[in-house]
């Protein structure tokens, strides 16, 4: 799909560029040398945008600082701030890097307000050459679309449309869109009527691939590249992240790996090992003609290989439904150990869909359809979920896992 193309720094996004690898950082913004560190490493690993988090106005300031150190260092990458709810700390960080990813409806719960404060956000993205991107999550649509449309794909891309349309109003061009969701169907299906309507109305901004809370392991890379690669095929598709509960360098060559397969490239290096890029390939190969309802089955021998791709494309479940956040800035707890242990104490399980997200302010809406969720609540401590109630509150980190199994065993069946 022929799209604009969008100018982020030195970085082309859409049009005839080729696919654009990124990835986001999960330290504490605050923490500058942390976030410095680690935007080298990712920037080393082949990242070609970085995002990071502001959670705060205050925020803004340690932003400026780790891009004008990470310039000093010689690195071009552009970075992009992440905000959520806050138009205040959006117009911000508008100023002071290059791309600004926002969920517009998020800023006010009154409709019209939101759009009056995106449109004094367009203003200054417009005034300073700073690019958005307009993102918005399966878990986080606004009630006013979700009671009109339900939550579903068609909700998404119309929700999404809506800021398109304003943004082509105000003559605003330096746009990029995401529709992520941890359901692979549900991710596929609305980035499509997204481009449908985009094409329709003859504004096609570049897209944002990404399937949330994809977890970690071979399950997180499976399941995102067998989502990305099937809107990929199909020409759908411009910069891809992909996102695991992992140190955020190990996203890179995943992400790497689907930009060269899919071109047009620019082929970047890859630093995989056989058994990962088997597994990609795998994913990728197999991928779209599951989701696609081509086939039932695959033709593979490997039977842990096939089960966790037939799962990924929801094919056949053989195991729990994990979702779970990469985290970033505004994780208080440890969650990549966090996740593991839980894994570890549910994987006999079945069908159960269980969510571990690293903070309270996202969590619980990213965390979508999920029987139980593990969700960070502050410095150490844990808030469980019963599908969308809090029903323990406060848990110390330490005890947390222990009464997660509790409450799961406690809701199976005799
Ligand atoms: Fe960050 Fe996870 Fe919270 Fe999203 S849900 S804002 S990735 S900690």
């Amino acid at each position: 799909m022929k799209t604009l193309p969008v100018k982020v720094g030195p970085v082309t996004i859409g049009g005839d560029a080729p696919i654009v690898p990124q990835t986001m950082l999960n330290t504490r913004t605050t923490n500058i040398e942390a976030t410095l560190a680690q935007a080298v490493k990712v920037a080393d690993a082949g990242a070609q945008l970085i995002r990071i988090t502001v959670p705060a106005l205050s925020d803004v300031d340690c932003l400026a600082t780790v891009r004008r150190r990470f310039r000093a260092l010689g690195y071009e990458v552009p970075l992009v701030a992440d905000v959520h709810f806050s138009s205040e700390i959006a117009i911000a960080a508008a100023k002071v890097v290059e791309k600004v990813r926002i969920n517009p409806g998020n800023f006010h719960p009154d409709h019209q307000k939101a759009r009056e404060r995106f449109a004094e956000f367009l203003a200054v993205c417009k005034e300073h050459g700073t690019v958005i991107r307009v993102g918005l999550n399966h878990g986080s649509l606004g009630r006013y679309i979700v009671d009109q449309y339900g939550n579903t794909p068609q909700a998404m891309a119309l929700a999404a449309m809506e800021w398109v349309r304003m943004c082509a109003d105000a003559s605003f061009y330096n746009v990029v869109v995401s529709l992520k969701a941890s359901n692979t169907v549900v991710m596929i299906e609305a980035y499509r009527e997204l481009a449908r309507m985009m094409q329709e109305e003859g504004v096609v901004f570049p897209l944002h691939l990404g399937v949330t809370e994809a977890g970690n392991g071979d399950s997180g890379r499976i399941k995102s590249c067998v989502a990305i690669s099937t809107l990929l095929q199909e020409g759908i598709g411009n910069t891809i992240r992909v996102s695991l509960t992992e140190p955020p360098e190990n996203e890179v060559p995943v992400a790497i790996y689907l930009a060269n397969r899919y071109g047009p490239a620019e082929v970047l290096p890859m630093n995989l090992s056989e058994r990962e890029e088997a597994i990609l390939k795998a994913a990728c190969d197999w991928g779209a003609p599951l989701l696609n309802h081509e086939m039932d089955d695959i033709p593979l021998e490997d039977e842990y290989l096939k089960n966790e791709i037939l799962q990924a494309c929801r094919r056949r479940f053989y195991k729990p439904e994990y979702i779970a956040c990469p985290g970033c800035g505004r994780t208080l707890y440890n969650l990549q150990e966090a996740f593991e242990a839980v894994k570890a104490r549910t994987s006999h399980l079945q069908n159960v869909v269980i969510a571990v997200m690293g903070c309270i302010v996202n969590g619980p809406g990213e965390m979508a359809d999920a029987d139980y969720g593990y969700v960070g609540e502050g410095a150490g401590k844990v808030t469980l979920y019963k599908g969308k109630e809090p029903v323990l509150r406060h848990i110390p980190e330490a005890e947390a896992v222990d009464r997660l199994v509790e409450l799961i065993q406690a809701g199976q069946p005799e």
